[in-house]
This record gives structure tokens, sequence and C-alpha cells, in this order.
């Protein structure tokens, strides 16, 4: 098999574009120089459509989990109350996260494969007054729910003054998402997952009530203090080095992003979701989460017995190339993810159904060879 074209499908990182993969190979160019500083600003400027802002968008060398932690460490302070919205293993991070800085958790758990409501949340609020932030998950990669991000905003908008911080590291980019006319304080993502680049770039924006709260605190962190970063931005620049190549990469992002839209990006990822559904409940493989939640970036499998998700995985990886997820914490070993974000469309997931009958088959489980792939194309002949 060729190494180069193996496939993958999991929810980040995710395949890189050739063209994007050309930019980042560009010569090095000095970060302080002005030829950096104007490529700087303008991609930052470029990401306000995909955060639905007018704030300045700021960008970190790290992972997606440093712009959770900016977000933590530069509202609160140790013994302040914060409620976290836990419906997965991002949930838990945002909670443990806040531990370790000594904030008094309220955490709302759902079960692993439902949303957060309204309703769950309005009662929630209602009981916990002096909570000054309460944190969520717009898409729950470890399940593959998308939470209703607009609803909940509304929720705490009505019910608390707390501010209203957002991972959306798994779907911005790819979904709608309108942070200031939705009322979300702090929104943050990475560069792994549908903005189509490796790991190493973290975004985040925050509202005027946001910048509030942080211009009154000290920081409880030093390289993400974010009023550092808003300074430089300013000047056209980040406080610490920034990572050149990737953001030569970002702006090949932006002009693929524009080409092609985000309303259309919007409606390519939503068709890849319900091609996904369509193709798996035809092999009559149970779906994590009910379609009101769905995520067009990723969904989950639960095949409850009926064979072994990593002899599945197992097979699509040796005999087909084709890299999907497994189960994070207690559901490892037992469900299996499939991502299609990014650089992806819906042909290619024909090609991920097709290989899991295959390897359905290969590993005895009685499928009928097509039918997934012919309810999926269903789909997609009704929408082109
Ligand atoms: C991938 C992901 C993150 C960030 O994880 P890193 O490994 O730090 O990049 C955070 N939240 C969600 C929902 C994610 O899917």
């Amino acid at each position: 098999m060729f190494t180069d074209k193996m496939i993958l499908r999991i929810p980040g990182p995710t395949p890189i574009p050739p063209r994007v993969q050309q930019a980042m190979n560009q010569p090095m160019i000095g970060h302080r120089s002005g030829q950096f500083s104007s490529l700087f600003a303008r991609t930052a400027e470029r990401l306000k459509t995909y955060f639905g802002t007018k704030q300045d968008v700021y960008i970190l060398a790290g992972s997606g989990t440093s712009a959770l932690e900016m977000s933590v460490v530069n509202t609160l302070q140790p013994n302040d109350e914060a409620a976290v919205l836990v419906s997965g293993a991002f949930g838990e991070r945002f909670a443990k996260i806040c531990e370790r800085f000594g904030i008094v958790v309220h955490r709302l758990d759902v079960p692993w494969g439902e949303a957060v409501t309204p309703d769950i949340l309005t009662d929630f609020l209602r009981e916990k007054p002096r909570v000054k932030a309460v944190f969520a998950t717009y898409c729950e990669t470890s399940t593959g729910v998308l939470n209703p991000i607009r609803e909940l905003a509304q929720v705490v908008r009505e019910t608390s003054d707390a501010l209203f911080i957002v991972d959306a590291v798994s779907c911005l980019g790819a979904v709608a998402c309108e942070m200031d006319d939705w009322g979300i304080d702090i929104l943050v993502t990475g560069s792994q997952k549908a903005f189509m680049l490796p790991t190493g770039l973290a975004f985040i924006a925050a509202s005027e009530r946001a910048w509030k709260v942080i211009e009154e605190q000290k920081p409880l962190a030093f390289y993400l203090d974010l009023k550092a970063y808003r300074k430089s931005l300013a000047e056209k620049t980040t406080p610490y080095t920034p990572a050149v190549s990737l953001i030569f990469g970002l702006e090949e992002v932006c002009n693929m992003l524009e080409e092609e839209g985000l309303p259309q990006i919007i409606r390519r990822h939503e068709l890849m979701r319900d091609m996904t559904r369509a193709g798996m409940r035809a092999l009559n493989i149970p779906l994590m989460t009910a379609d009101a939640y769905a995520s067009p970036t990723v969904t989950s499998l639960d095949p409850k017995g009926a064979f072994d998700a990593e002899e599945l995985r197992k097979v699509l990886r040796t005999k087909f190339n084709l890299v999907i997820a497994g189960g994070q914490q207690h559901l490892k070993g037992k469900i299996f993810r499939i991502g299609h974000m990014g650089y992806c469309e819906p042909l290619d997931v024909i090609q991920i159904i097709s290989a899991i009958e295959m390897a359905l088959h290969q590993i005895g489980v009685g499928v009928e060879l097509g039918a997934g792939v012919k309810a999926a194309q269903e789909v997609l002949v009704s929408h082109v």
C-alpha cells in the first residue's frame, strides 16, 4: 500500500490539502519582519467570519487545549465558582483545567451521547447564583454530539451574569457560529480539525463583556496572558515567537474557505453527516447520537457487542489503509468514530462506508455489501 495514500478519517488531526502543505514549505522569514506582520494581521482578520464576531481573533502557538486553558486563567481566580457542562471527554477537560486552578466547579453531567438541553441548563443555573462562568463544548468530539450552543447561550444570558465560554475546537469552520449575535463571551478553536492544518495553532476571541472581566484580573498563567496577545496584535504581532509556517498554511486555508464560501462549507458537512448516518443505518450499526444533535463533523457508532470495534479498526487500517478513531475513556474499545471534516468531501464518505462494509465482511459480520453505500448514494444524489 502507498503510505502517502493513508486515508485519515479521525476527528483530528485531519488531512492537509496539498495547497496548504505547499504554502507551509515556504522558506522561513523573520517573525518581527514587516512581511510577517502584514501576513499575520490579515490572516487574523479573516478568521472573524468563522467565529461570527467583530472582535479580534488571537492566534497562539499551542494545541487546542492551550486556548481552553487560556479561557480559564484570564477570567477566573481560585475559589471562584464556575459551571461546566459535561457531555463527554472534552467537557471533562474543562472541568479538570478549572479544578487545577482551584476554581469551584459545578458539573452538569449528561449521559455520553446526549446533548445538554436548554431546559436542563435553566434548572441547573437557577440554583447556582454565584457562578461567574459557564463552560460548554460545541461539538463533543468523544460522542459526536453537537450541543445546541445558540439556545444554551440564550439560557445563560437570561438566567445569570456569568460569562459563556465555548470550546468549538472540533467544529468551527464547518458549522454555523455567530459569537456576537448568540452571546458567546469566549470562543476557542484549534488548527487541526476543520481548519485543515497540522496541530499547533489555537484561536481565541473574547466579547466586550469578557474583556471587562479580563482587564480586571491578574491572569493565573504567563504564556496564556490574553492581554499580552491583545497588546501585540494591535502592533500586528505576537508576544512570543509565532508558528510562522503554520501561519503561511493558515493563509492558504483562508483562501480555500473563501473560495468555497461558508454557507456551502456548512452544507457540505451536513451532507457528509447525513450520508454517513444513512450508510450506518442501512448496515444496522447503531448511531450513538439522535439526529437532532448529530454533529456534521464526527459520527460515533456503538456496535453494542455485535462485533469488536477494535477489530474493525484494525482491518480498516491494515487492509484498506483507512484510519478511523476508537472511543475515549470508558468507551475505549467499545465504539468507533468517523471524522468527516475539513479536507473531506461527499465522495470520500462513499469510500469510508464502502471500506467499512468490506472490513465488516472480513471479520465475519453478516453485511450485505453495497447496502450502506447505496443508502449514502441516495442521500448524495438527492442533493446534487
Ligand atoms: C481536539 C479537541 C480539543 C483540543 O485538543 P488538543 O489535543 O489540545 O488539540 C479540545 N476540544 C475538543 C472538543 C476537541 O475535539
